[in-house]
């Protein structure tokens, strides 16, 4: 069996436990095997074994693999987004999950009506308020998402975050628990279309813990396809 299968039925297996360990049931819960910087036979690999969802954080890589890879998959767009690159977007990703600015939101609104569909988009919030990351603050999150929520071809599906890198997943549980804290806030305090309903978060190091505060996508890279080389 390859690494990639074997790390596969791991993550697998830690899903199913957490769910059970939350009371929730396995279908909550999808993963995103987050392939950036992995060629297309280690996606390859990962279909076999039954994975359709994946997600990447550039544009430029998503179109090279979504040309190459053309069977029916779920991509999804999880990182730092420019503006000039969200004209690729529509049709090729299921969701973006890393809205959060006013002239990105327009610039999808704009992109996604020009060809008459809607993009289902998260929030991104920076829990931690760590400055190297990108995200709205918790207190500001609130008030974008009134902002924004009459766009036409937007909907507005949730929030993401990414939680601060640590060995300790434990110490990530309280981002996760105020990410969901954050949303039903949200839900309660603004008359959105639709009610949000999605968070994704957790990553390699702490999607577990992720699971059990409530999370809907995990986003999982390095603990499926193992450690990324930036170098090559
Ligand atoms: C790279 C990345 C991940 C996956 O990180 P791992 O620690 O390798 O699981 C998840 N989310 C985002 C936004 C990423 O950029």
């Amino acid at each position: 069996m390859s690494h990639i299968s074997e790390n596969l039925i791991q993550v697998e297996e830690k899903i199913k436990k957490a769910c059970e360990r939350a009371g929730r049931k396995r279908e909550e819960v999808t993963l995103i095997a987050v392939s950036k910087t992995k060629p297309v036979s280690d996606i390859r690999e990962a279909m076999d074994c039954g994975i359709t969802v994946f997600g990447e954080n550039k544009v430029q890589e998503l179109r090279t693999k979504t040309a190459e890879i053309t069977e029916k998959l779920s991509w999804h767009m999880i990182g730092h987004l420019q503006n000039n690159k969200v004209k690729y977007l529509p049709g090729m990703v299921d969701m973006i999950h890393s809205v959060d600015n006013m002239k990105l939101a327009l610039e999808i609104e704009k992109q996604y009506a020009a060809k008459g569909l809607r993009a289902d988009i998260l929030c991104e919030v920076n829990m931690a308020g760590e400055e190297s990351k990108f995200g709205l603050s918790p207190e500001d999150a609130i008030a974008f998402i009134d902002s924004i929520k009459d766009l036409e071809h937007i909907r507005i599906r949730g929030l993401m975050t990414i939680a601060p890198y640590t060995d300790d997943p434990e110490s990530n549980r309280k981002y996760f628990r105020g990410l969901r804290e954050l949303m039903n806030k949200a839900n309660e305090s603004l008359e959105l279309k639709e009610a949000m309903d999605t968070l994704s978060m957790g990553m390699t190091g702490d999607y577990e813990v992720a699971i059990e505060e409530g999370a809907s996508f995990v986003r999982v890279g390095t603990g499926i396809f193992g450690e990324r080389n930036y170098a090559v």
